[in-house]
């Protein structure tokens, strides 16, 4: 894709020269910033703004105990909530923004500054306030959304339990419909139905968002959600237990903690009723018949958690690459090319190769997030409710690219931070740096709002089934058995990679020997190995699962043999999604310097995603080992071309400077 290879079809091998006329580009940052702020860029300068006015939190998250920063967290959120930034999302008649997508490029902004801030918002408004809005109806709305949206309302979402995590059809916890008192009994059954982790609970929250079994008339009709008071004026209200889940690895600005319940009475109206209801006289009643289509189509209306958090992991990763990238073009160690001066950490090959390619994978992913938070906004304010027919399929391919996103970006984020920590020697050791809080409070990211492994099983069987409208109704046997039905060939033809593949193959020259034929930096060469990889490992688990069905063998054995394939192959997808993101929003940009600079990363994209799986392509004979070396020398050259626009590249992040916190590092 760079310009000066994209029309050499010749064998590449990495090492031709530069053609003559070869300019390096140069980086407009502010022009940078404005394109990957995208059509938030207000909403996001008003983030930065709060950031930079509030950014002495940096400084107390490290002196305050831990109570006292819990409280200064919660009087910042209500702070912010004030200037309009943490209510976007919700409806303007209830003092909100009424744009989703604004709300969720407010949260992602928000990243760049204190997180133990961003995740009691994540649970304040997008949890709790988010359940509210998208399973309640309006008497909900009239009766908490004004408050929740100022923060005069603390909540907390509580669906975890010390026993299920991921598991959530599986939960402890009770509602059971009292017909007389037309109240619902919440209980926690026993010592695992505990609600667990609860942001909010262990000091802040009245009220909460509670996840429970419904029981009607002694039927029980799954998990369902309701409201109940946990505190008045800061007491804990009886029949309820909170415990402090206590000092965590991070984030102890979040008041984490344990709820129990016994036998506490709501009225029937806390019944978070949208998609489910229960008549006076103890009818339930709901427009969707099955109960796991009705569970997940409830939990698919709550997307937008995970798809902030996926964004959230991939800002967080802007600032440990900006502090990362600056210190590299400031601190010299060994007189490596002149005895007068040592040389720059970034002009060193290794430290490039370190960190140019988690540039290029952070700008990727930047992308592919502004394509899912897009589609969320306008599946959910442009179309119709989420249980109306043809709109389903697209619902539920939102759902699965939220999912893989969430999960590759939040390990991108724990990837970067560490590598960036290292290539700032010991000063990224010093907590003033921000590396120490970033590290402890990223980590978990990769485990709430689903766990990234649970969630690319997740994403494969939405690939396996073509987000079948039977899809929601399968559990892990289902899928096995549904999959074990198909003809193999049937699996890969209902994904979009089997066209996509042809099409491609079309315009690859040398036939079936393309891999062999194309340009290394040939946008179409990259497309079809990623597809290529994407396919083939989709056809493995489909082959894998029929055989263990032919052979007799336990669905659920079987699917827990091939999972390792399960996961590899949606992370396979994600993988080839995300770059074509990337290579779709760059043929929509103009000729300039800026394309040119987007190509070189787009290019080591690719390139650095393929080397990283060097081993499986050349296991299935699309790699030759010259071939692969010579992709590992285009990387280098890709960095070197890079380096000189590594500080553009980082500050186009648009970071706030006071996020950055050390002079020492970044200057
Ligand atoms: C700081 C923090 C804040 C949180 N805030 C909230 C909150 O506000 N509200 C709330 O409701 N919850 C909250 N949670 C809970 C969080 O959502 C759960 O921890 C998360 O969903 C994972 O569940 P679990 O801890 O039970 O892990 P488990 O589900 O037990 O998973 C443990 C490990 O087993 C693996 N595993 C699980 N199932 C499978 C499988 N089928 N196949 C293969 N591997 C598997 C997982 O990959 C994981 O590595 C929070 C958690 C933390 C730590």
């Amino acid at each position: 894709m760079a310009p000066e290879s994209s029309t050499d079809t010749s064998p590449a091998t990495g090492t031709e020269p530069r053609p003559a006329g070869y300019r390096q580009p140069e980086v407009d940052v502010p022009a940078l910033t404005r394109l990957l702020d995208g059509r938030y860029g207000e909403v996001r300068d008003l983030v930065r703004t709060n950031l930079a006015a509030y950014a002495s939190v940096l400084e107390e998250a490290e002196q305050l105990d831990r109570d006292a920063f819990r409280d200064r967290v919660r009087d910042l959120l209500v702070e912010m909530a004030g200037t309009g930034q943490t209510g976007m999302g919700f409806p303007t008649e209830y003092g909100g923004g009424g744009d989703l997508g604004a709300s969720i490029a407010a949260f992602e902004t928000l990243a760049f500054g204190d997180l133990s801030v961003l995740v009691k918002v994540g649970v304040q408004f997008g949890l709790f306030g988010g359940a509210i809005l998208q399973l309640g109806t309006k008497p909900h709305h009239d009766a908490h959304l004004r408050d929740l949206i100022t923060g005069r309302t603390m909540g907390c979402f509580a669906m975890t339990e010390v026993g299920h995590g991921s598991n959530v059809q599986a939960l402890g916890t009770t509602a059971t419909y009292d017909p007389d008192s037309q109240e619902f009994v919440v209980t926690t059954p026993d010592p695992s139905s505990r609600k667990d982790w609860i942001g909010n609970a262990a000091r802040h929250a009245e009220l909460a968002v509670v996840f429970a079994q419904l029981d009607v008339g002694g039927t029980g009709h799954g998990v369902h959600a309701l409201l109940v008071p946990l505190r008045r004026d800061g007491e804990v209200l009886p029949g309820i237990t909170i415990e402090d889940d206590g000092l965590k690895m991070g984030l102890n600005g979040v008041d984490n903690g344990r709820i129990s319940f016994d036998g506490v009475r709501v009225p029937r109206e806390n019944l978070l009723n949208q998609f489910a209801d229960v008549t006076p006289d103890g009818r339930y009643e709901s427009p969707i018949d099955n109960p796991d289509k009705r569970f997940f189509t409830m939990l698919g209306t709550l997307v937008q958690g995970r798809v902030c958090v996926g964004g959230a992991g991939i800002n967080a990763a802007k600032v440990a690459l900006a502090i990362a990238v600056r210190y590299g073009d400031r601190r010299r160690q060994f007189n490596a090319i002149s005895d007068e001066q040592e040389q720059l950490l970034l002009d060193y090959g290794m430290h490039q190769r370190r960190l140019l390619p988690l540039v290029a994978r952070t700008y990727a992913l930047h992308v592919a997030q502004e394509a899912v938070a897009l589609e969320l906004h306008e599946i959910f304010t442009e179309t119709e409710a989420p249980e109306e027919g043809e709109n389903d399929h697209r619902r539920r391919e939102l759902e699965s690219q939220a999912a893989g996103l969430k999960a590759l970006g939040t390990w991108h984020a724990t990837r970067t931070v560490q590598e960036c920590r290292e290539a700032c020697g010991g000063q990224g050791y010093r907590a003033l740096n921000r590396f120490a809080a970033l590290k402890a409070d990223t980590d978990v990211f990769t485990t709430f709002e689903g766990d990234n492994h649970v969630l690319l099983q997740l994403v494969a069987k939405g690939l396996l089934t073509d987000y079948a409208s039977e899809f929601e109704d399968l559990d892990q046997f289902g899928m096995v058995r549904f999959v074990a039905g198909l003809a193999v060939e049937t699996v890969i033809e209902r994904t979009a990679v089997h066209t996509l593949i042809e099409r491609v193959r079309d315009v690859l020259p040398g036939g079936d020997e393309w891999d062999q034929e194309a340009g290394l930096l040939d946008t179409d060469y990259h497309r079809m190995m990623l597809r290529f990889r994407e396919e083939h490992m989709l056809s493995g688990v489909a082959r894998r699962l029929k055989r263990g069905i032919d052979d007799g063998m336990n669905p659920g054995e079987i699917f827990s043999r091939v999972q390792d394939h399960v996961i590899a192959a949606a992370r396979a997808h994600v993988e080839r999604w995300v770059l074509d993101a990337f290579v779709d929003k760059l043929a929509g940009l103009d000729d300039g310097d800026q394309l040119v600079a987007l190509n070189l990363l787009c290019d080591l994209f690719a390139l650095t995603t393929i080397e990283a799986d060097r081993g499986w392509f050349m296991e299935h004979g699309r790699l030759s080992s010259q071939r692969s070396k010579a992709i590992s020398r285009e990387i280098n050259d890709l960095c070197r071309k890079i380096r000189p626009l590594a500080v553009d590249l980082v500050d186009a992040f648009g970071v706030p400077p006071e996020m950055l916190r050390s002079p020492e590092l970044v200057g």
